[in-house]
């Protein structure tokens, strides 16, 4: 553990390397080039990382863009995707393994809420609450946004109530793919 984590909330599942598989959630959002590409490829990557496997996951969604810059002209529309793995690793491990498959399709964050070739956010991990410099999870701004609950809610509805996607009822989102709740082959 580093110094900034001082202020770590961290239960012994997520800093520790698990002895019994972990379930969890991940964001997976796209908006730059051929955006669903990118995200069917970080799928299959995820599905490919060591001791990890994609169980479930959910359609393709299209979201418009939030504002970027003042003035900025509009960014592209999203894709959306939530997918649930069962891992073996620490959130640390996986945060990390996360970052690199961003960092492969050329990922360049240059201000915020700028356009990105891909985003991988880890929603849950288990039912670990941690609030480190590094990682929070359950994902602060989750509950907030359609682009995560519509399709959590799709492949886990046990997660997401009723009264949650009434609260992100107004924004904007559609479904463009078709759902797949299989693994990943
Ligand atoms: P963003 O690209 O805007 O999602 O932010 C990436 C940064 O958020 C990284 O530096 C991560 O260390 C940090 N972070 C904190 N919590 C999470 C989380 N649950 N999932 C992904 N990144 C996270």
């Amino acid at each position: 553990m580093t110094k900034a984590d001082t202020k770590a909330v961290i239960p012994a599942q997520a800093g520790i390397h698990p002895s019994s598989p972990v379930v969890a959630y991940i964001a997976l959002g796209a908006n730059l080039g051929n955006a669903a590409q990118t995200v069917l490829d970080a799928i299959q990557a995820i599905n490919d990382l060591p001791q990890t496997q994609v169980t479930k996951k959910s359609s393709l969604y299209k979201t418009a863009a939030m504002e970027s810059l003042p003035g900025a002209l509009k960014s592209p529309d999203y894709i959306n995707a939530v997918v649930e793995i069962i891992c073996h690793q620490t959130a640390y491990l996986l945060l990390e393994q996360l970052q690199k498959i961003e960092q492969k399709a050329g990922r360049n964050r240059p201000y915020l809420n700028a356009p990105r070739t891909l985003d991988l956010d880890i929603l849950l991990y288990g039912d670990a609450q941690i609030q480190t410099e590094t990682l929070t999870v359950p994902h602060p701004r989750m509950w907030q946004r359609a682009f995560v609950l519509v399709p959590l809610e799709e492949i886990a509805p046990q997660l997401v109530s009723a009264e949650r996607l009434e609260g992100v009822k107004g924004q904007g989102i559609q479904r463009v793919g078709i759902a797949s709740p299989d693994a990943v082959s």
